[in-house]
């Protein structure tokens, strides 16, 4: 894998490694955390592709594919994907000469060890630059979830403390302003204790591969990116010296 991509590693003479080419990343954290935010910004500021598994999985359920529908029913429940349902999906994502050959940031996935697992061989020779836990505590996030609510046409999000201009319409187009079926309190803290019971193992695995680095997510979205950019130069800066 990589002959498509435009990321290289030459080894130099004092044994270090050189780092050309986009970064490739993986956001780890609560749903709620704003993940799929600062990711969003991670790919425009980087010019790397945002890969969400949940806008994918609603994607492809929206169009009926097999996997997609198979997702979206575990979703409605409550329930976090299967492994091999989240597997086949991701990796026809990252096959050479896919969308996610010249650099990537992943939000929601891995969300398991053997995922974890499986996207190293996927990536094999090919690594990632840095996992980032962003770090938001549980109150937070279920304020924030409980609250939310999306529009059904665009998916564009507000809260219950921030709703659009008029009547729950969507700013944008008018659509209708909901809460999703996935986002009921009951719902949501089933989420959360599976979520945390699934990511300690992850963390683990990505500290053990010297690839883990938690940044504060609590704060406005601009500090926080400004912390996430910090902490993605620093590792690439390091890769480049050969630490
Ligand atoms: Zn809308």
């Amino acid at each position: 894998m990589g002959a498509a991509g435009a990321t290289t590693r030459t080894s130099t003479a004092d044994g270090g490694t050189v780092v050309t080419g986009n970064p490739r990343l993986v956001l780890l954290g609560k749903q709620g955390a704003g993940k799929g935010t600062q990711a969003a910004r991670l790919s425009e500021h980087y010019d790397i592709q945002h890969l969400s598994t949940g806008d994918l999985f609603r994607a492809q359920a929206a169009e009926g594919t097999a996997f997609g529908l198979e997702a979206k029913r575990y979703m409605d429940a409550g329930e976090l994907v299967p492994d091999d349902i989240v597997i086949g999906i991701v990796e026809e994502c990252l096959a050479p000469g896919g969308r996610l050959a010249d650099g990537f940031v992943l939000d929601g996935f891995p969300r398991t060890v053997t995922q974890a697992e499986e996207l190293e061989r996927v990536l094999d020779g090919w690594p990632l630059d840095v996992a980032i836990d962003l770090d938001v505590p549980r109150e937070i996030v279920l304020d924030r979830l409980a609250g939310r609510r999306v529009c059904e046409v665009c998916q564009r999000v507000y809260h219950v403390n921030m709703p659009p201009v008029h009547d729950w319409t969507c700013d944008d187009d008018g659509g209708p302003v909901v809460q999703r079926e996935d986002d009921t309190e009951e719902a949501i803290e089933r989420r959360l204790e599976l979520y945390e019971r699934e990511t300690v193992p992850i963390l683990d695995f990505y500290r053990e591969h010297g690839k883990l680095v938690v940044v504060d997510g609590v704060g406005e979205g601009d500090e926080v990116f400004a912390r996430l950019v910090r902490v993605v130069e620093d590792e690439r800066r390091c890769a480049r010296h050969g630490r």
